[in-house]
């Protein structure tokens, strides 16, 4: 999952980026709207975490702008301004969430999740995949009681797919939302294969995987 901060008070910024890293996020920062623009026009990202007091741009604004040049992001505003009018007019402009300053960093956190959720249709953080279940809050795939223990990568692979179940997701669209962009000569879509590869060793060891599904000639979806 690739995130955007774009937050010009640069310490809460890397505070976040360093936390969201932990979590499993890919990270970009921007701490001005042009900095932010220039990045969004490279995109994908699936998150975009907006401080709205931004020093060269009025920040609902830049939400407007940036709904247009990523309109499959979620964004969630940031800002001290309680203003309810500045909360509303975000939410109204496309917001999906709404975080006032101070905030906890798990609470960002477990908003991400809950939006990431309700726009993939899943009820919580544990999901039956077959026989296997997915807790995306711990970063774990059991099987009973047994971890089936994926890589980092591996993880953020199978819940990436999770969570835009049913829908097949390309080589290279599964790339940049979790490696990030690749300029075209380095891309090589054998990587991604190798690594559903070696996930659907590991769990086949256990049981069966028929909803991790191969669509020919393009990529992988999950089927749920
Ligand atoms: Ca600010």
């Amino acid at each position: 999952m690739k995130v955007l901060i774009i937050e010009d008070e640069r310490g809460m910024a890397l505070e976040m980026e360093d936390f969201l890293i932990k979590a499993g996020y890919l990270c970009d920062l921007a701490f001005t709207a042009k900095q932010a623009r220039q990045l969004m026009e490279e995109g994908p990202y699936d998150f975009i975490l907006l401080d709205l007091g931004l020093p060269d741009k009025d920040g609902l604004l830049v939400l407007e702008d940036a709904k247009k040049i990523c309109p499959e992001a979620s964004y969630i505003i940031l800002t001290a301004r309680g203003k309810l009018e500045d909360r509303i007019k975000g939410l109204d402009l496309g917001a999906d969430d709404y975080l006032p300053k101070p905030f906890s960093l798990l609470e960002l956190q477990s908003r991400m999740q809950a939006i990431s959720r309700r726009k993939s249709g899943l009820r919580d953080n544990l999901v039956a995949l077959g026989d296997f279940t997915v807790n995306l809050n711990t970063r774990m795939i059991l099987y009973g009681d047994a971890d089936i223990g994926l890589s980092k990568k591996e993880f953020d692979l199978l819940s990436y797919m999770l969570l835009n179940k049913n829908r097949p997701l390309t080589r290279m669209q599964l790339s940049e939302h979790i490696w990030g962009s690749f300029s075209d000569d380095d891309y090589d879509s054998n990587y991604i294969d190798v690594h559903i590869k070696n996930i659907r060793k590991k769990l086949t060891e256990h049981g069966p995987v028929e909803w991790l599904q191969t669509i020919r000639g393009v990529g992988y979806k999950i089927k749920l």
